[in-house]
């Protein structure tokens, strides 16, 4: 409850605003005081992995602070025609994004995750059904990671290590199964809150009124109103000098830096989910 709750007050509240920022803008400038600003950035917490932050439990929610960087991330697709139009709008920009996928949709347009991948964006899970994964029983939470995973490996043959809990909402069980299998839970700076339809000036808005260094920006494949947007702020962005990164890009550039290979090749064969007596495999 407590992990759900931490993410949730990330999303909502602005960055400068976040206890977690504000606790990162002390440690840097001890760390200015005490290394003479040495520009490595201060040791950061919210993403998972022993040795790297305060909490194994976190997700990352922010990148380095002292970098002029941002991810781009893209949830719930792929929709089309809108996932092929931001990839149209992304290469034009030459700018890489981050798809968190869901896996029924992955099986609905593969063609569109083959494509993700081989333009150099990454592709990170975000289930198999949109299940909130703090309802699921243990068994369940694995059978929506295998579900996903299973549906991009047919897609591309990738693999992802990258997980977005559906609502951003994940309890200590669920944390520790997608440790187990490997996954870095990624919440959010920056909402643009175009889950439900909004008009583009408005999402423009919202994400611009709040981005900062090492900001990770959530968008959602859902509507046109975002497809409008999008060069929009990307084109705002490039102007007030941010680098466009993926989030695994944005984890290497932590400190210590957390070191992911981007989509490597899947295995041949995949983990089969463990299946609770009387069920079936994916909810
Ligand atoms: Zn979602």
């Amino acid at each position: 409850m407590l992990l759900s709750y931490r993410i949730v007050r990330a999303r909502a509240v602005p960055w400068t605003r976040s206890p977690w920022v504000r606790r990162s803008i002390v440690v840097l400038l001890l760390c200015c005081v005490g290394a003479g600003c040495s520009g490595l950035g201060p040791t950061l917490s919210g993403h998972r992995g022993s040795g790297h932050g305060d909490s194994a439990d976190e997700a990352l929610e922010q990148g380095n602070p002292v970098r002029r960087e941002i991810a781009l991330t893209i949830d719930d697709g792929p929709h089309e025609p809108i996932a092929r139009q931001f990839l149209d709008i992304l290469r034009a920009e030459g700018v890489r994004a981050t798809f968190f996928v869901v896996g029924k949709r992955v099986r609905e347009h593969p063609g569109v995750v083959a494509r993700m991948v081989g333009e150099g964006h990454e592709v990170g899970s975000h289930t198999a059904t949109h299940q909130r994964l703090d309802t699921l029983t243990e068994v369940r939470i694995r059978a929506q990671l295998v579900g996903c995973e299973e549906a991009v490996r047919a897609a591309c043959g990738r693999r992802m290590n990258l997980l977005r809990p559906p609502g951003a909402r994940y309890n200590a069980t669920a944390a520790r199964v997608a440790e187990e299998a490997g996954y870095h839970l990624v919440g959010w700076t920056v909402a643009a809150k175009d889950f439900v339809e909004v008009p583009s000036d408005l999402i423009v808005d919202r994400v611009l009124a709040s981005v900062g260094n090492g900001s990770i920006i959530l968008l959602h494949d859902d509507y046109p109103e975002t497809v409008t947007a999008l060069p929009r702020i990307i084109r705002a962005l490039k102007r007030q000098g941010y680098r466009f990164v993926t989030v695994s890009e944005m984890l290497a550039h932590l400190s210590p830096p957390v070191r992911l290979e981007r989509n490597p090749p899947a295995p041949e064969e995949p983990i089969p989910a463990l299946v609770e007596p009387g069920e079936a495999s994916q909810p």
